[in-house]
């Protein structure tokens, strides 16, 4: 399986990073590996002092599919959840000057943290969800999909341009505003629609 992530999805995100709306999806991916499993600790990596949680709703893919229509792209999936898309961002800003890659700062180990996922009861409703993250009880970030600047249609449209989707991959949709540094401790929980997705705390 693979996991395809979508960067800058959400303009006031875009903003507090500096960087333009996008003309078409930011696409990157992260491997296998990168999936953080709940039953394993996650431990903030050496390479990096200035890791960030980014609450992002995930997508599963329960299909193969390849060139998808923005229009057929709903028979594809039916499960969702939340996640973090961890980043090292000291790394990625660095990565990001030089013109390079971003997968050190982005596809590591333990990176991608998926919650428990959820059948959508139905496929309008995934264009108004809400979702936030609690860091230590206190919400850090809150957001809604209908602030998605490319919905998850257009992302698997564009998406299955490239690469041939697959059942069981994993699509992270964007992350809204408010992101922001993790401590070694902190607690950090998911949730979609106030239901608590995923937990994990960071040693
Ligand atoms: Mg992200």
């Amino acid at each position: 399986m693979k996991i395809i992530c979508i960067g800058r999805n959400y303009a006031e995100h875009a903003k507090e990073l500096n960087n333009e709306v996008p003309e078409a999806p930011v696409l990157f991916m992260k491997p296998k590996s990168a999936l953080q499993l709940p039953e394993k600790p996650f431990y903030y990596p050496d390479f990096t002092t200035d890791l960030h949680y980014e609450c992002e709703v995930v997508v599963k893919m329960q299909k193969n599919g390849r060139a998808i229509s923005e229009k057929f792209a709903p028979r594809y999936y039916k499960e969702i959840s939340v996640g973090l898309d961890f980043t090292a961002r000291d790394l990625q800003t660095q990565q990001k000057k030089k013109g390079l890659p971003w997968e050190i700062a982005k596809a590591f180990d333990g990176s991608a943290v998926v919650g428990k996922f959820i059948e959508l009861p139905n496929i309008e409703e995934l264009n108004s969800l809400d979702f936030h993250l609690d860091i230590n009880g206190n919400t850090v970030q809150k957001g809604n999909t209908q602030d998605m600047i490319y919905n998850v249609n257009q992302i698997i449209a564009y998406a299955s341009r490239f690469f041939t989707l697959n059942m069981g991959d994993l699509i992270f949709t964007g992350t809204p505003a408010g992101v922001g540094p993790v401590a070694a401790n902190d607690h950090l929980e998911g949730y979609l629609k106030g239901e608590k997705l995923f937990d994990v705390t960071v040693r």
